[in-house]
């Protein structure tokens, strides 16, 4: 049995599920799936042979270069270079009986949930005003619980702690894994939303990268953030609209050429000195703190992978960034890291030497 949480708003695991599918007086209108892109898969194929008849199965592709029917509203608010986002929207046609977003994540510490939270949430907010809506995982205590958790820090303006407690006398033993709850805490440090702007959001997206450069995947360079060198016409609207502000945004130039290689958007802040506990999410607080940059110590610059360097998109461990118009030695990348001379590690790594750029105003 699935476990009320608030009203109309049920926390449960993949059996409660299938019941549900199954009842064709099921009081439920509304599923989110949590499941490894298998079980969705298996599920959608399992479900049409029971009551429920689906006959829409819509997959949206949200960011990234593929170029799948985009309808949701979700496309424009997550950007272009942000994470490809699936998720299967499914219903029985006119006899509407069930609406079920299925969102392919596995239980895992670095599974990327951050991605994932708004579009959950959203959907769980608007699901809640028509009927009750059910969030389930495979065991509903990890993924369901870390989604539900969010659901109720950002509604209920809660700390991850509270909001976990609070979920705790709903269903005692649910329990997400360490790495969902640091990214449920970077989601409480950028005040209940996913600001892509935010140096929290910036060095997650690396780590997210930097994991699966580790796990051996391919390098998506449509990942990397949008050159800053092009003419802003190609530049996708997202950044278009905050043109105004970077005007007066810092531009980081080749020395040589001076051609813009990053600019202050680009920029992934780290505190000078701080070590190894560069990537405890927990200790940070300021989550714009570029200027740390202005700190005497460092004699580099730290950016995310920006698409002129092509020397990233070749997969090779580390190397050299060489300007991509005059060919000059800008700075290094080493997925495994980098030490600034401030004594911070950042990790992956994709420096530029202040020696080699000059900063001007746009
Ligand atoms: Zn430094
Ligand atoms: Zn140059």
């Amino acid at each position: 049995m699935p476990y009320l949480v608030r009203e109309r708003l049920f926390i449960g695991n993949i059996n409660d599920s299938a019941e549900i599918l199954q009842d064709d007086n099921t009081e439920f209108k509304f599923i989110v799936s949590l499941l490894n892109s298998t079980s969705i898969s298996f599920f959608t194929e399992w479900r049409p042979s029971i009551t429920i008849n689906a006959k829409e199965i819509r997959k949206v592709f949200v960011g990234g270069s593929e170029n799948a029917s985009s309808t949701s509203q979700d496309d424009d608010s997550l950007g272009g270079k942000s994470q490809k986002l699936l998720y299967s929207l499914e219903n029985a046609g006119k006899d509407l009986k069930l609406v079920r977003m299925a969102v392919p994540v596995r239980d895992m510490e670095s599974e990327n949930l951050l991605d994932y939270l708004e579009v959950c949430l959203d959907f769980i907010e608007d699901s809640r005003k028509q009927g009750s809506v059910l969030v389930h995982c495979f065991a509903g205590v990890s993924r369901s619980a870390a989604i539900v958790t969010a659901y109720l820090m950002r509604s209920e303006q809660l700390s991850q702690e509270d909001a976990l407690e609070s979920l705790r006398k709903s269903c005692e033993f649910v329990c997400p894994n360490d790495g969902f709850l640091d990214q449920l805490k970077m989601f409480e440090e950028m005040g209940f939303k996913i600001n892509r702007a935010s140096t929290i959001y910036k060095r997650f997206q690396l780590k997210v990268m930097g994991d699966s450069y580790n796990r051996g995947e391919r390098i998506d360079s449509s990942k990397f953030g949008v050159d800053p060198g092009l003419p802003t016409s190609t530049i996708s609207s997202e950044v278009s609209t905050s043109s105004e502000e970077a005007k007066r945004m810092p531009a980081y130039r080749c020395k040589k050429c001076r051609r813009i290689v990053a600019q202050e958007e680009n920029l992934v802040g780290h505190e000078p000195g701080e070590g190894e506990s560069c990537f405890e999410w927990k200790k940070r607080k300021n989550s714009k703190s570029s200027k740390t940059y202005d700190e005497h110590e460092c004699s580099s610059i730290f950016v995310e992978p920006l698409q002129w360097m092509k020397s990233v998109e070749e997969g090779a461990l580390e190397g050299k960034l060489s300007c991509v118009h005059c060919d000059a030695r800008l700075g290094y990348f080493n997925w495994s890291g980098i030490q600034c001379s401030c004594g911070s590690w950042i990790t992956p790594a994709f420096q530029l030497h202040k020696s080699r750029v000059d900063i001007s105003v746009l």
